[in-house]
């Protein structure tokens, strides 16, 4: 056994994975295995001519949600969309799921079924079966969710693939998760320092607090690109925020990017939220994250097709490698992009990111 002692903050999640990566054989032996660790799903082939999607994804208490604050029946919902979500990155239709649950003492009977209803509620709208679990108890209440999906071996889609010449897209809008977590943080701060006097205001907010504690898979537009006949070249879905997953294709794809801030996407009231706590919007879209929604890069021609028809927002161009990965803003020209996501097992550097840690999931 080694002696070093290496904490995790110092090398983060994906510091860590490829560290996990290293442990294992650096050859897939089975030869049908089609994609690894590093996309949202793996891929394998299970007959011929279809390929089987697995993915899994946990909700933590404590880092992922906070129990007080969130009803039971979203959080079941979320289990089920965030995975779902991850599927649809593969351009592929989710099957079945299987769900491990970890349940504390403080939990009531009555509180599981809650989670469950929102579990089943989820699962009947993206057209999952549950098919099993685990029950144990746990210090804390946690819902890993596993979930398999099919797709045509020629419509899959990876995070590699994207060329220079194409163009960067997003389905729906952006930044409404983290306005959304912004309202929430702030109604709860109200009720710690005013108590009962409290009264939350949640209704104005209504949509993006929706996006944040009940996020959708967007196997919608999946059905879409299946009836435009139109097969992204790098798929993602946005979990970690915009940048962190433009890094994660670009990276994949040995391409750069250029963002056009101005075309980024947003809901009204997510525009409202930022104008109340005198943020800048665009920043809830570039590092807020847990929007679910869809980045893919096609050419522009596909692009204009589905972008004329609603179903998309064009928001920049893939480059070649060495132009990097740059914003463009009429401000402030073109800027660097640094990639920063909410990072697992970072030291909390504000109280807001404390909050954030302790509320709610960074990744999908
Ligand atoms: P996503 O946000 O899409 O769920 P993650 O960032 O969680 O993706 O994971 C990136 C990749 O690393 C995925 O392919 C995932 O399967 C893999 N991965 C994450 N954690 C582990 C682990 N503990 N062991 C093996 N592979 C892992
Ligand atoms: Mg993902």
């Amino acid at each position: 056994m080694s002696q070093t002692f290496t904490p995790v903050e110092s090398i983060g999640e994906f510091g860590l994975i490829d560290r996990i990566v290293d442990r294992l054989p650096d050859e897939i032996n089975d030869d049908s295995v089609v994609c690894g660790i590093g996309d949202d799903a793996a891929v394998y082939r299970a007959t011929e001519n279809a390929l089987q999607v697995i993915t899994t994804d946990a909700l933590i208490e404590g880092v992922h949600f906070d129990r007080s604050f969130v009803p039971l029946v979203y959080l079941g919902e979320k289990a089920i969309a965030v995975n779902a979500s991850d599927i649809a990155a593969m351009n592929a239709r989710p099957r079945v799921a299987t769900v491990a649950l970890g349940v504390p003492r403080n939990m009531s009977v009555e509180m599981v079924e809650s989670l469950y209803d929102g579990i089943a509620l989820a699962c009947r709208s993206y057209g999952v079966e549950l098919v099993g679990g685990d029950t144990s108890s746990s210090q804390a209440l946690y819902i890993a969710v596993s979930m398999t999906g099919d797709v045509p071996d020629d419509r899959v889609v990876f995070r590699r693939g994207a060329r220079p010449g194409e163009v960067l897209c997003v389905t729906g809008d952006l930044g409404g998760a983290f306005a959304g977590l912004k309202v929430l943080l702030d109604q709860r701060r109200g009720l710690e320092e005013m108590g009962e006097d409290f009264e939350p205001e949640l209704d104005a907010y209504r949509y993006v607090i929706d996006r944040q504690l009940r996020p959708t898979a967007r196997l919608d537009f999946i059905g879409v690109l299946g009836e435009f006949a139109i097969r992204p070249s790098s798929m993602i879905d946005i979990s970690d925020g915009l940048v962190s997953e433009i890094h994660h294709i670009c990276r994949q794809s040995d391409v750069g990017a250029t963002l056009q801030i101005p075309s980024l996407p947003f809901h009204p009231e997510t525009r409202a939220v930022a104008d109340q706590f005198l943020e800048d919007v665009d920043t809830y879209a570039l590092y807020g994250g847990e929007d679910y929604e869809l980045l893919f890069t096609v050419s522009s021609e596909d692009a204009s097709r589905l972008e004329s028809a609603g179903h998309c927002a064009v928001i920049g161009t893939v480059e070649e490698a060495d132009v990097g990965i740059n914003a463009f803003n009429p401000e402030t020209g073109l800027i660097p992009l640094n990639a920063a996501g909410f990072r697992h097992f970072a030291e909390a550097q504000n109280d807001d990111d404390q909050l954030r840690e302790s509320s709610t999931p960074d990744d999908s």
